[in-house]
């Protein structure tokens, strides 16, 4: 496999786009795709969908983490080429987030001041996206038919919606944004694009309880053994939040 896509376990893909990574999972019945990437990752995605040994009109599912441009960007776009098809690609997201995307905004404003909101305000191009049309909304515990049960868990912080994904036959979480490992420096959504840091925290406490072996993240490299460093991060993120 090229650089750009990354075997995760057999038939899991991580396709690393300029800024954020999406995941193909070649299922026993087609494809699904978890998160969209940038308008400018289409051609790996659909390079991963043909090294998939699956077709495009085999993508069966789109699940969506959160409503950030960067998560969003090839999702209409998948879709109609996949329906042209002749395939299904239901776009399934988050039921708190179902709003923004539909509206075509991110569900949160940046919690920045100054020079700093306004360099933001200017860099917000960069990641819009057109409102687009769900076939699904995605609730808390909901089973999915994915590598023998994909579990759907509200993970609000990072958005007041964001959800992960947690495939337990294969201890396998798809943390979205939920965490993140710029530079392989793996950490709990904070800062000024997080919605609300205590939330953030305590999904992180929620996924750490999972205890997965594999962390998929939006950004950054797969972690594997994934448990004692999440459970790290969030000690330490922990008394970072409570000490203010
Ligand atoms: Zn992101």
């Amino acid at each position: 496999m090229s650089a750009t896509l990354v075997p995760v376990l057999p038939g899991i893909t991580q396709i690393r786009g300029g800024i954020v990574n999406c995941y193909l999972i070649a299922d026993a019945d087609g494809l699904v795709l978890i998160d969209a990437g940038m308008p400018a990752d289409e051609r790996r995605i659909l390079q991963a969908i043909d090294a998939s040994g699956w077709a495009l009109r085999d993508l069966r599912l789109i699940l969506i983490t959160h409503a950030d441009g960067d998560h969003v960007g090839c999702a209409a776009r998948l879709q109609a080429a996949a329906r042209a098809a002749g395939g299904a690609a239901r776009l399934c997201v988050p039921a708190g987030e179902a709003a923004s995307l539909a509206a075509g905004k991110p569900s949160r404003e940046l919690r920045a001041h100054g020079m700093l909101k306004v360099a933001l305000q200017l860099a917000a191009s960069f990641f819009a996206f057109k409102p687009l049309a769900c076939d699904a909304t995605l609730a808390d515990g909901e089973l999915l038919p994915v590598l023998d049960g994909l579990q759907v868990l509200n993970t609000p912080g990072h958005t007041p919606g964001h959800c992960s994904f947690y495939a337990g036959a294969q201890r396998l979480l798809f943390a979205g944004d939920a965490f993140k490992n710029f530079g392989g420096r793996l950490g709990v959504s904070d800062g000024m694009n997080t919605w609300d840091e205590r939330a953030a925290l305590h999904s992180a406490v929620r996924l750490c309880a999972l205890a997965p072996d594999v962390l998929c993240m939006g950004h950054g490299p797969v972690v594997r053994d994934a448990a004692p460093a999440m459970q790290r991060v969030v000690t330490a993120h922990k008394l970072r939040v409570e000490t203010g």
